[in-house]
Parts: C-alpha cells; structure tokens; sequence
C-alpha cells in the first residue's frame, strides 16, 4: 500500500492513476479502523477502482476539546488492517498539510435545515467541520465515487448536498451499518468504553428495534417513552430519540405509513456518546 502524508506527493501519484485510465474510489475515516470502515474499502475495490483511503482525526468538526483529546488513535493497526484488505493508498495527513491556510473556516457552508436537528442541533458546527474537511479531501483526491457509511445517517446527507453542490460528476454511495453480534453498530469510540458499559451499549440498537417492530401496534411517542426510561435506568444520557422522514429528516410526531421514516438515537454512557439509526 503506497502511504503518502503530504497532499502534493499524493495528487501527483492519482494523477497517473488516472493517466492509466483507473477510476478512483475515496473512502475519508478518522482511523480506529474497524470492520466497517473496511466494508466500504472492500466495496470500492469490488468495483475495480484505485481505493484510496484517509485517516485523519479532523480537529474541526469536533465541538468539545476532550472528544477530539481522548479520540482513539491507531495508526499501526489500521495500516496493517488496510495492507491486508488490499487498499492501495493511504494518507495519512498532519493538521497542516490539509489545512496549509489554518483551520478557520473562510465562508461557511449553507446546509439549511440539516444544520439544525439532531446532530446539528447537539453538535453545533460539527457538521460544518465536517463538509469543510471532506470539500478540502475532495479538492485533493478527486475521486470518482466517494463511500460513506449509513451509521453516520445525517452526515450522509449533509455530504450528498455538499456533492450534488460542488461535485455533480461523483457518485457518493452508501454502504450498510456493519454491528457486532449484539447489534452495536461498529465504531471507533466503542473502543473506549468499559467491559460493563459495553455490555450495555447495544440497548440503543434494541431500542432502535423496538421502535421499528412497534410501529404497526404503538405510538410514537409511547414507544419513545419506554426507550428513554430504559436507557436512562441503564445510566444512559439520552440525546435524542427520533423518528424523522428518511429523505429529508423532517421530525415526525408519529409513525406515518406514507412516509419512509428512519428513527435515530443519539446518547452518552458515561462520557462516550454513540449514535445509531435504523430505516423502518
Ligand atoms: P469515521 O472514521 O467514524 O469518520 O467513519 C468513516 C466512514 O466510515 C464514514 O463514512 C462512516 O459512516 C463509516 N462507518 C463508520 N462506522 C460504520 C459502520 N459500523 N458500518 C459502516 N460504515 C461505517
């Protein structure tokens, strides 16, 4: 796997990926590599592209210092991961080399209403860190297809509009929640959570379950009650829990079997928060 950590060195080698006639499939992680992050590399290299995958913990779209501190970090393991799926290139950037004019945010990004539910809501200006390093990583890679992951359901969205805005030649595709066989949706902060508070931290995907197999026999509101009440016994801190349109994520009162709804939790168990989602 070629490993490059400044941005010239690798547009220079894509150039002549791209001279030899390769399509390029881009899959941007903040490392901890896990198997999810690694389903979408697999994906893109199915479909025969020059895969290119980035680790870099994005100081930006972290709104609480501590989260980015404590953020798990490990390099050696996600190379060795990424050698034997049989990724071609790595980069593997420092602040600087993405952010060669500083960090700050010249002109910030229009992302209407999704800036302002859920995670926008929870995380203010974390979905504008977010646009600002993947619109910089773009403007790098080039690629043809860019992969993201559903677990990340809101930010699929926001990088759908960023893309449809700035990039209309990509194609984003977006590629199932890999879970543990408790139905942990896989992520990098699961690696900080304790033996007991990993015991627990699949009862957000039960949760999940349990608001998509009441939907023909409950409310909303009911099924949301019990949730919040079960997660808070168990010494979660709930964020939210909603149910929202899968195409907009307007918030919905109540199951509408007109509309293709996606319900989604957001909660701490002690200072990790984990979100999750689920399409009913
Ligand atoms: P992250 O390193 O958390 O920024 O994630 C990098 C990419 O991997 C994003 O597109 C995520 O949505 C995706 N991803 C994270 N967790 C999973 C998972 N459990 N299954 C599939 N994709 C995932």
């Amino acid at each position: 796997m070629y490993i490059f950590h400044k941005y010239s060195d690798l547009m220079s080698h894509l150039e002549q990926a791209r001279k030899n006639g390769k399509n390029i499939g881009f899959i941007p992680t903040m490392g901890a590599l896990h198997e999810g992050h690694i389903s979408l590399v697999k994906e893109a290299l199915t479909a025969g592209q020059a895969t290119v995958c980035s680790i870099f913990v994005n100081p930006t779209q972290f709104n609480n210092p501590e989260d980015l501190a404590k953020y798990p970090r490990t390099t050696e393991q996600d190379i060795a991961l990424l050698t034997e799926a049989g990724c071609d290139t790595l980069y593997l950037p420092s602040v600087e080399d993405v952010y060669p004019q500083g960090t700050k945010l010249e002109k910030p990004y229009n992302l209407g209403y999704l800036e302002t539910v859920l995670e926008g809501k929870y995380r203010p200006g974390h979905f504008q860190g977010v646009a600002q390093v993947v619109d910089r990583l773009l403007k790098i890679v080039k690629p043809d297809t860019l992969y993201l992951g559903r677990k990340d359901y809101q930010q699929c969205m926001v990088l759908k509009r960023l893309a449809d805005e700035k990039y209309p030649e990509l194609t984003v595709k977006i590629a199932v929640t890999k879970r543990e066989p408790d139905g942990l949706a896989m992520s990098s902060r699961n690696r900080r959570l304790t033996e007991p508070q990993r015991a627990l931290a699949a009862i957000i995907y039960q949760c999940l379950v349990s608001i998509q197999s009441k939907q023909e026999e409950q409310n909303f509101p009911v099924v949301k009650k019990e949730c919040e009440e079960l997660l808070e016994k168990k010494g979660f801190r709930v964020d939210y829990i909603e149910l929202a349109d899968a195409g907009t994520l307007e918030l919905l009162e109540n199951y509408d079997p007109r509309k293709k709804a996606v319900a989604l939790i957001a909660a701490f168990i002690g200072d990790i928060r984990l979100i999750d989602n689920m399409e009913l």
